[in-house]
């Protein structure tokens, strides 16, 4: 059985999850940028919090976390690296790692770049992926902490994965995603049509989350730096991936 996951918008443009699952109604919490949001939606359903999944030491992705673990008593669970600036951790965790949720076992990957000691939790036989500010929809985290090379690892790591992965991701960004990828890929007729869905969905306040990890690989700029068309319209025909992911990183801070 694979995990039943809910989108739960917290603060201003933040997406936390719940993963739970069905079977042994062990339910994750997957980052607590505010704690009642989360509260609210598992009493909604009955659930009980089991573990909290946390992907990186950003405030908007933590600042729930003392209160969520006091109320429900789910095991705490992040990076051991990051321990020093995570909430109290009852489970360190490191890349390459398997963590269980009731019946499911999910893989922590390493995300560096928007963070160092960033994870990602990938749950293969539900086809999620938690990625947070790594990989986001037609986006990426901004580099505050690792360098452009890092998070293009980090991305790469995730490209190879599943295409029909859905990428549950940290923000509500895609609609000023979509205008700046048009800028970066503006022939891309998948991008047009994406930007045009994804404008149509915002219209009406639904969530652009989780995006298939196929469309991302189709239409992300930030996972296309290494097309030789994107580079061409860079001027950069012959240089190396990471430096064009570098570049359309930096036109992205500035956009
Ligand atoms: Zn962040
Ligand atoms: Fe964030």
């Amino acid at each position: 059985m694979t995990l039943e996951i809910v989108t739960v918008p917290c603060l201003k443009d933040n997406y936390a999850y719940l993963a739970h699952d069905p079977a042994t109604g062990a339910t994750a919490v997957i980052d607590v940028p505010a704690a009642a949001p989360l509260l609210n939606a598992l009493r909604d359903r009955g659930w009980k919090a089991s573990h909290i999944l946390i992907t990186h030491h950003h405030d908007d992705h933590i600042v729930g976390v003392p209160a969520l673990a006091a109320a429900t008593g789910a095991r705490v669970i992040g990076a051991g690296a990051d321990a020093h600036r995570l909430p109290q951790l009852d489970e360190a965790v490191s890349p390459g790692d398997t963590i269980r949720i009731g019946m499911d076992e999910g893989a922590v990957i390493d995300v560096s770049g928007h963070t160092i000691g960033h994870v990602a939790f990938h749950f293969p036989a539900s086809n999620a992926l938690f990625t947070a500010d790594s990989l986001m929809a037609l986006g990426c985290g901004r580099l505050f902490e690792g360098t452009a090379p890092q998070m293009w690892a980090s991305l790469s790591r995730l490209a190879r994965l599943p295409g029909n992965t859905k990428v549950y991701s940290g923000h509500e960004y895609t609609a000023s995603n979509a205008r700046f990828a048009l800028e970066i890929d503006p022939d891309n007729t998948d991008l047009m049509a994406r930007a045009k869905a994804v404008a149509i969905a915002r219209e009406k306040n639904q969530p652009t989350v989780p995006s298939l990890l196929s469309e991302e690989l189709a239409t992300n700029p930030f996972l296309r730096a290494g097309r030789p068309e994107i580079k061409a319209r860079l001027g950069l025909a012959n240089a190396d991936d990471a430096e064009v992911f570098a570049e359309i990183r930096r036109r992205k801070d500035r956009f």
